[in-house]
């Protein structure tokens, strides 16, 4: 059944358990707007009513939800900023003319990504081949994947962009139903193959060898592939044979943007929403973004949702009043992360100077990789931030947070240990 329809049979029971008065007063005006696994996300457009369903009736309507939907349903419900924020996400079209050469913004944290980008996308001028493009989350790689797609196709290549997962989903999909002919000739006669977030191709060693098989016939032909990834290729989970692939052609990463590129940013995309706002505003949200490009812009569409809803012009404080409490932003309840490494010392007995310093007994190790675990994890500092903390490089912060996540699924002490370091740092 609809969604839609699921909702209209939880009104009907909401309907007999609400006096008649609030629920024509309140419940008009509610659509759902998306379902996503167990997670139904409702809208209620005016932020009174939507304040004073979610103070009354949240748990009515959760139930209401759940006897309905016949499953553990999730309820999310949003007023008109946060759906227009989404939906400035959601919106595919959108998103096609977003993702181009000409909406990416170059500085020196993504030059070499950029360049390399668009010398393979005029194809036949390229010498490399493969490459690889590797960043942590919200620094570009998809986007760049998508401008040389799109660029490609524009020049009548046969190019195919896909996800990992996706691949992987059709590669079995062809298995199960006897179409591996099929899944071979659509990846083998393309000109270009573009590969995003390999590293959920990571343990899956059956994929893993027709991705392989695909790699080599497409290698041998010079048709084009570029792969994107989270990871360092000495860190990539993938089969060595794979990876010596990759080796071959051109590796590059994304670093976060420094300053002036986030301002760049921040400015190319008011200027795509036709926004403006004083520079000491644009400075606060460069200073503020130290994760990924994406929280820059779900702040600047909410900004623009402000604009549109009120017709008042943005001042700092209406700016820093609707940034804060963000929820991507937790900037407020952090610790500074300077406190973490004299709190690891602390809960570990292991000295500061250790935890910074090179030796390699397991209770160093261990305190060292537990701050880096804190520090990437619960602080949400780049993998680069933490590293210049420690005085390590991002590939061992990647590593030490790696293994704490393993660890810890296992080990009692250090996990009492972790507890102890949150305490201290008032992290919940
Ligand atoms: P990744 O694939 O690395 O996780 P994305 O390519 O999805 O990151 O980028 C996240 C968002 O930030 C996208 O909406 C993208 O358009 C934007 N973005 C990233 N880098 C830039 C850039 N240099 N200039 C403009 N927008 C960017
Ligand atoms: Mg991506």
């Amino acid at each position: 059944m609809k969604v839609k329809n699921l909702w209209d049979k939880s009104l009907v029971i909401l309907r007999d358990e609400i006096n008649p008065n609030s629920f024509n007063l309140l419940f008009k005006d509610i659509n759902p707007v998306n379902l996503d696994g167990n997670e139904l996300t409702i809208l209620i457009e005016n932020s009174f009513k939507k304040d004073a369903i979610i103070k009354k009736f949240y748990d009515h309507i959760s139930s209401a939800v759940n006897q309905s939907f016949g499953s553990n349903v999730n309820l999310k419900i949003i007023g008109k900023i946060d759906a227009e924020s989404k939906s400035s996400f959601k919106n595919n079209k959108e998103s096609f003319y977003k993702y181009t050469f000409n909406n990416f913004i170059v500085g020196s944290s993504n030059e070499l990504a950029f360049a390399a980008s668009k010398q393979i996308a005029d194809f036949d001028e390229s010498d490399f081949n493969p490459l690889y493009i590797y960043s942590e989350v919200g620094l570009g790689k998809t986007h760049l994947l998508l401008s040389i797609h799109k660029h490609l196709s524009r020049n009548n290549k046969n190019s195919i962009y896909i996800s990992s997962e996706r691949f992987t989903n059709e590669y079995i999909r062809s298995i199960k139903e006897r179409k591996t002919d099929d899944f071979r000739k659509k990846y083998r006669n393309c000109d270009a193959l573009l590969i995003d977030d390999i590293q959920f191709l990571s343990g899956k060693t059956q994929t893993q060898e027709g991705f392989f098989h695909t790699f080599n016939d497409l290698f041998l032909k010079s048709k084009k592939i570029i792969i994107a990834g989270d990871d360092p290729l000495k860190l990539v989970d993938l089969e060595s044979r794979l990876i010596s692939r990759f080796q071959s052609g051109l590796v590059v990463d994304i670093q976060p943007p420094d300053f002036e590129t986030k301002v760049a940013i921040i400015e190319h995309k008011l200027k795509l929403l036709d926004l403006n706002i004083s520079r000491e505003i644009t400075d606060y949200i460069a200073n503020l973004c130290q994760i990924n490009i994406r929280q820059i812009e779900s702040i600047v569409n909410r900004l623009k949702a402000m604009v549109s809803l009120t017709n008042q012009e943005i001042t700092i404080e209406n700016a820093k009043s609707m940034i804060i409490g963000f929820d991507e932003i937790k900037v407020q309840n952090k610790p500074a992360p300077s406190s973490v490494i004299p709190a690891v010392s602390k809960a570990t007995g292991v000295s500061v100077d250790e935890i910074k310093g090179k030796g390699r007994s397991e209770n160093i190790v261990i305190a060292r990789r537990l701050s880096c675990f804190i520090l990437n994890k619960d602080l949400n500092l780049t993998t680069t931030a933490s590293g210049s903390l420690l005085n390590k490089n991002h590939a061992s912060i990647i590593n030490g947070v790696r293994f704490i996540e393993k660890e810890l699924k296992s080990n009692f002490n250090l996990r009492h240990n972790l507890q102890q370091v949150r305490n201290t740092l008032k992290i919940n």
